[in-house]
């Protein structure tokens, strides 16, 4: 294989997982991706898909380091190694210190650190996952790209939340929004897509994957977003609750005596569509369900959608119009269900579905499905955040 030292290798680094992906940033393409899951158990292991075979194995009950060293043999010898020319970072929180990606250094590990008490399991992965690279691809120049940095330009009328200020002061207690990375890719893409201007647009965004969002992007700009402090905030999600009553949480300390880690978890993680539902927080299976008239299913749908529109409405007052709406992420890309209860729900805003059109727009196809006639459009757009921060990479060590 032809390459030359032009591409970049993504890292997005969890507790006990490693998502890997080479990519060249100009044209997308994608070499190689894969992931390393159960780090540090026995059973630990990193497969990948390469030349379209999957292929796996083990790493005999190592962690992260053993899985970059993996990572770095598997290179070698698909002659993947001598084409990379960076090493781009996923890292989730970067509080009000990070306004875009930037390169690696010492100031910046330490300003990462700072911001653990954000992000307290996610952080410190992505920290392990950098020195790890540093040690395995010593001499490759690395950059770090935050979920949080893109909604930095949110005003602080949006940000601020009405609690005593000096939590806000002392701590950085606010609103910081995530799927920044994803926002960024899909609103420039939209305008592409639409031929708009996007320092003149005022678009939506609808990132609906097991942890969803929306966001207003103003002239390219985040102007507001529905997660918050952390991604719970906002929409109803796969397994998180979104927008509720913050007194739930004695409600439910004094009537089952559960404790605030307890309650946490199931806010997090027993919540959203599995909760209501109570079958799972797979959007496929709710929909079958939903499609056969289970009750559960259809209330989980029903809450989805209604809660979706509402905040989306909410994001045109950020916005001060719509010129385009678009969805985004597993369920946005192929749930022609939920699109259409959403676009209806927003026909006030002068949005009118093409029912075709959204019926065409799944498995990887993107594209308008509005009509015509209507006022707004509303689009499907794949995101891509790997390109995302393969473009960022090289931006920035070039
Ligand atoms: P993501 O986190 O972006 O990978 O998205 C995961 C979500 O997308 C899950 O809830 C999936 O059920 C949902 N999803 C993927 N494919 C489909 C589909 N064909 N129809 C509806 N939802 C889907």
């Amino acid at each position: 294989m032809a390459m030359t030292k032009e591409n970049i290798l993504i890292i997005n680094c969890g507790s006990s997982s490693l998502k890997f992906a080479v990519i060249n940033p100009s044209s997308g393409e994608e070499f190689i991706n894969g992931i390393a899951e159960r780090l540090g158990e026995a059973e630990a292991f990193i497969r990948w898909k390469f030349q379209g075979n999957k292929e796996s194995e083990t790493l005999n009950g190592g962690a992260h380091d053993a899985a970059v060293e993996a990572l770095l043999h598997m290179l070698e010898a698909k002659g993947l190694k001598e084409g990379i020319a960076a090493v781009g970072h996923r890292v989730v929180h970067g509080g009000e210190t990070f306004k875009e990606s930037c390169i690696v250094t010492k100031e910046a590990m330490q300003a990462i650190e700072d911001c653990t008490h954000l992000a307290p399991l996610h952080n410190p992965a992505n920290l392990v996952g950098i020195k790890a690279a540093q040690k395995h691809f010593p001499g490759l120049p690395m950059t770090v790209v935050f979920d949080t940095s893109f909604h930095q330009s949110m005003p602080d009328k949006a940000f601020t939340y009405a609690v005593p200020y000096k939590f806000y002061r002392e701590n950085g207690l606010r609103k910081y929004g995530f799927h920044g990375t994803s926002y960024r890719f899909v609103s420039r893409a939209a305008c592409e897509m639409l031929d708009l201007d996007i320092s003149n647009s005022k678009i939506l965004i609808a990132h609906l994957g097991n942890g969803a969002s929306c966001a207003a992007v103003l002239n390219g700009e985040s102007m507001d977003t529905t997660m918050g402090l952390t991604p719970l905030e906002g929409l109803v999600m796969g397994t998180r609750c979104g927008n509720i009553d913050a007194n739930v949480f004695s409600f439910l300390n004094k009537e089952y005596g559960y404790s605030i880690e307890e309650i946490t978890d199931i806010l997090n993680k027993k919540s959203g569509l599995l909760g209501i539902s109570e079958l799972s927080n797979d959007c496929r299976v709710i929909e079958e369900a939903y499609m056969e008239g289970n009750k559960q299913a259809t209330l989980a749908m029903d809450v989805f959608c209604y809660v979706l529109a509402k905040q989306l409405a909410g994001m045109a007052v950020a916005t001060g119009g719509v010129d385009a709406l678009a969805f985004t992420g597993g369920i946005g890309e192929n749930s022609d269900i939920i699109r259409g209860k959403v676009v209806e729900a927003l026909a006030f805003l002068g949005f009118e579905l093409d029912k075709q059109r959204n019926l065409d727009c799944r498995f990887g196809n993107e594209g308008v499905i509005s009509s015509d006639t209507s006022r707004a459009t509303a689009l499907v757009v794949s995101t891509n955040e790997e390109l995302m921060i393969a473009k960022d990479t090289a931006a920035l060590i070039s």
